[in-house]
């Protein structure tokens, strides 16, 4: 059989020109683009007109492809030969599912290569001012996702988490805010701990709001935060409020 070859490869956060040259490079030759929801439209331009874009993700009311099928479309696009850039969000390996597909090339002998793309849990907090280490603030950093479901068989383990490091990151977690804020605090963390929510980070779209633990279930639901959203808890959270520089120095 004659196989292709497949990229797994990320798309960035949101804003296109985070998207790597690499990236770039190969949309710029593919012959199938199989893209996810939050890949930005004018990313998607740079593949040939004559490309196959293929959406798979959430459409409105709808759920998204399932991983199965995915995977499936994967080998089949494969066994034409053709080159396949399979676009994700931000970067593949974090909460893309990417180690998931790069498991089914591997098994199917498909030839595949990772492309790193910068991910939202760092890009969106460092363009509200947020770092997520700081010597003065937090050595220690945990990226989670706040997926009711836990994303998969591995549930996050809270209290743990509460304990055990100093920025906590969470993706996917706008719908279950209410529930990890009250995880956290039975876990220990301080009602005070300062936390900040970056909504549709890097885009036009963006932004940020800066309150505490037990302000901020509030706070969001005062000013309709939806996703994609990043949630940053830790002393870091605060220092948004003297670095944020977005809006301000973009051009
Ligand atoms: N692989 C991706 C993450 C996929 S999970 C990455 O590395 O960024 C999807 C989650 O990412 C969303 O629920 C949200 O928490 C976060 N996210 C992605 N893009 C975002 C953006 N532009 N602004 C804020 N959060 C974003």
């Amino acid at each position: 059989m004659v196989h292709g070859k497949v990229y797994l490869v990320g798309a960035g956060p949101g804003d296109p020109q985070l998207l790597t040259l690499r990236a770039a490079e190969l949309l710029g030759r593919a012959d199938i683009v199989i893209y996810d929801r939050l890949v930005g439209k004018s990313i998607l331009k740079l593949a040939p007109k004559t490309a196959r874009k293929i959406y798979v993700g959430k459409r409105s009311g709808k759920h998204e492809v399932p991983q199965d099928k995915i995977n499936e479309l994967l080998i089949s696009c494969a066994s034409e030969g053709k080159i396949i850039v399979r676009l994700k969000g931000g970067d593949p390996f974090l909460f893309g599912r990417g180690g998931e597909e790069a498991e089914t090339l591997a098994e199917k002998h498909i030839d595949f290569e990772l492309v790193p793309g910068v991910t939202s849990a760092v890009a969106t907090p460092e363009y509200a001012g947020i770092p997520l280490t700081h010597r003065d603030y937090a050595s220690s950093v945990g990226i989670v996702t706040g997926h009711r479901a836990g994303d998969s068989g591995k549930p996050v383990n809270w209290s743990k988490l509460a304990a055990g490091v100093d920025t906590i990151v969470i993706l996917m977690g706008m719908e279950s805010l209410e529930a990890i804020v009250k995880k956290l605090a039975e876990g220990g963390l301080d009602p005070e701990r300062p936390v900040a929510i970056v909504e549709q980070g890097t885009t036009k779209l963006q932004r940020s709001f800066i309150g505490k633990l037990n302000t901020i279930v509030e706070m969001t639901k005062k000013n309709d935060v939806k996703p994609p959203a990043v949630i940053v808890i830790g002393e870091v959270a605060e220092l948004g409020r003297k670095l944020a520089w977005f809006k301000k120095n973009k051009r």
